[in-house]
């Protein structure tokens, strides 16, 4: 399964990404968190990153896409992945749209989730991480004795809750803005193209799950194009036979001499047998008659 989750920011793309890849056993794409982690490791990428994400802004298309490529053509996105927060804009659409198509794995949808602005501050303001396995906790909306009930996957140890430096009041109010302008029209892009669905985000994290599964499940899922067929040995009359009806009508015509001058020479060579065969006879015949006298 192939599948982009869209939404603003706080709209739960991140939560139900990790619910959805323990039971579909597909990788999470999450491009915020392979920016974070490149911000963590000091690395070139983080560094050019960093200032646009402390400011709520895109980071470059240019350096989103690098990753991405090089993400998308790990073994483990073959068997399908969910992508998280990307694409963000139309040229990032636009550029997976190609790279999908080159990879041979078209999207199987795109399901926008929902949720009323109010919401979403609410739910952003009460977002919390934990700084080792990377979970993602919700002091407001989920219960947050579960984050002390279980032990971090990680370490074996509480979970370090950690609130994301771009989790504050003025950054959240730019990251709304940018979606609303850069990320909302990918809506109508994908509406185009038949592969979108909307579901509502609201409520507890585990109906919002049934909703995601249920509009995925009632999918039909997109085959991947076959390869193109490597040269063929077979006679070319075969490969004649083969073509589309729709082929230009030089190429049928030639397709058919083709066929007309294969048979041709399927009956001269038969006939040739033939003689070959009935002069083989005839010696046979012959020498019996011989042998009898
Ligand atoms: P959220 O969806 O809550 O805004 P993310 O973790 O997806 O959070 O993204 C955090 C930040 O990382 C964004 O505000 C942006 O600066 C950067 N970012 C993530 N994905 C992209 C992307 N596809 N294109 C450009 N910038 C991105």
């Amino acid at each position: 399964m192939r599948i982009i989750l869209l939404g603003p920011p706080g709209s739960g793309k991140g939560t139900q990404s990790q619910r959805l890849m323990q039971r579909e056993h597909i990788p999470q794409i999450s491009t915020g968190d392979l920016l974070r982690a490149a911000v963590a490791s000091g690395s070139e990428l983080g560094r050019k990153a960093k200032a646009a994400m402390e400011g709520g802004r895109l980071v470059e298309d240019a350096l989103v896409l690098g990753m991405i490529r090089e993400r998308l053509r790990e073994d483990d996105a073959r068997a399908g992945f969910i992508l998280d927060g990307f694409p963000r804009n139309l040229t990032q659409a636009q550029a997976l749209e190609r790279l999908l198509k080159t990879l041979r794995q078209p999207l199987d949808a795109v399901v926008q989730l929902e949720v009323d602005n109010a919401e979403l501050v609410r739910r952003i303001s009460g977002r919390r991480t934990c700084a080792d396995c990377g979970r993602v906790f919700n002091v407001s909306t989920s219960k947050a004795e579960l984050s002390e009930s279980e032990p971090c996957s990680t370490t074996g140890l509480p979970h370090r809750l950690i609130q994301r430096p771009d989790d504050n009041e003025a950054t959240v109010a730019e990251r709304l803005r940018v979606y609303e302008e850069k990320t909302r029209p990918l809506i109508e892009f994908y509406r185009e193209r038949g592969l979108l669905q909307t579901i509502d985000a609201e409520g507890e994290v585990a109906e919002v799950t049934e909703r995601l599964e249920r509009a995925l499940h009632a999918l039909p899922r997109v085959a991947a194009p076959p390869r193109r067929a490597a040269k063929s040995r077979k006679p070319r009359r075969a490969a004649a036979r083969r073509l589309p009806k729709r082929a230009p009508a030089a190429k049928r015509k030639r397709a058919a001499r083709v066929v007309r001058a294969t048979a041709a020479t399927r009956v001269a060579r038969a006939a040739a047998g033939r003689v070959r065969g009935g002069q083989r006879r005839t010696r046979r015949r012959g020498s019996a008659r011989r042998g009898r006298r």
